[in-house]
């Protein structure tokens, strides 16, 4: 295969390929409804089993991009993930990230805010965890929950605790302002920002709730909650729109991953990671010549027992 035998850079360019049609970098046109998300590029289904054999390449080479990013110590990658139920959150963080080295790598999940996060401004709680230099952190769910859920649900910015004088029909606009200033903060400050929208069907949820409806092993995963959202799903879809409209950017690309076959959306999210990383062009760093004789010393030192 193409991609196996390929040194790192090339890896890197199929993959920059692989992904830039699910890029957003400049929202102003963009419309939820161009991306289809049964789409599979050039694959069709019979290519599952090839796709699966990428990915786990892909795979491969993250965890060899991760190394670097480690080693360096400079740079760290926020991924950020979104989506409606069932899309494949959980499954993209298993398969994608399964051969990074866990230490060079912390999984964020937020939930509903609790008592002592709602006393704070609605940052503060994904502040706490960014993933440090050298690190990739991957926020399940993110900062873009306060213009989703909370804007979807009206109750849930009631609960909010923000002084009612604050809270306007701009409050969305407002936030988008935030998030966008906060994204250049963290882009100028060494952070590589990859967002992800799994941006799945109506048709294909039902299917999945089905699936854990029917199968003993997937029961646990089911939640009545989820069926109540799905009542949402319009508001949500154009939610999810006006958002990545107000937000892509190039240092914070959304990116819009067709969502119905979990065997392409991971290939894409790989792809993706690969390419951002691959960007940096990260070297293990050289050692000075002091380090050198340092190291010819323990070498003598050992040697000699
Ligand atoms: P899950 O990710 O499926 O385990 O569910 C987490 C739940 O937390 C979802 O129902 C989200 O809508 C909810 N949630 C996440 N962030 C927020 C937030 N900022 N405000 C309110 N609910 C949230
Ligand atoms: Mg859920």
């Amino acid at each position: 295969m193409v991609f196996a035998a390929s040194s790192l850079s090339k890896r890197i360019r199929i993959c920059e390929e692989f992904c830039t049609p699910y890029r957003i970098t400049d929202g102003s046109k963009f419309k939820l409804k161009d991306i289809n998300p049964g789409d599979t590029g050039d694959l069709e289904a019979e290519d599952k089993p090839k796709a699966k054999e990428l990915l786990s390449l892909g795979v491969e080479t993250l965890a060899e991009l991760q190394e670097r990013l480690y080693a360096d110590d400079s740079w760290a990658l926020l991924m950020v993930l979104q989506a409606m139920d069932a899309a494949g959150k959980d499954g993209t963080i298993k398969h994608v990230m399964s051969g990074v080295n866990p230490q060079g790598c912390q999984v964020s999940s937020f939930k509903v805010p609790s008592a002592e996060e709602l006393d704070h401004d609605y940052l503060w709680r994904y502040v706490q965890r960014l993933p440090e230099r050298g690190r990739i952190g991957i926020f399940n769910r993110s900062y873009y929950e306060e213009v989703l859920v909370v804007r979807v649900h009206k109750d849930v910015l009631a609960r909010a605790k923000i002084p009612p004088t604050l809270v306007d029909t701009s409050i969305w606009e407002e936030r988008y302002e935030t998030f966008r200033g906060f994204e250049h903060h963290l882009s100028r400050n060494g952070y590589v920002i990859c967002k992800f929208f799994l941006h799945l069907s109506k048709k294909e949820q039902k299917k999945r709730f089905m699936a854990r409806l029917d199968t003993p092993s997937k029961n646990w995963k089911f939640s009545t909650a989820d069926i109540k959202e799905r009542d949402y799903w319009d508001d949500y879809q154009h939610a999810y729109e006006e958002m990545i409209r107000a937000t892509a950017a190039t240092h914070a690309p959304w990116f819009v991953v067709p969502a119905d076959n979990k065997w392409y959306s991971r290939l894409v999210v790989a792809s993706a990671l690969i390419a951002a990383l691959g960007a940096l062009d990260l070297k293990f760093p050289e050692i000075d010549d002091a380090k050198k004789a340092e190291l010819a010393a323990a070498r003598a030192a050992l040697e000699k027992e």
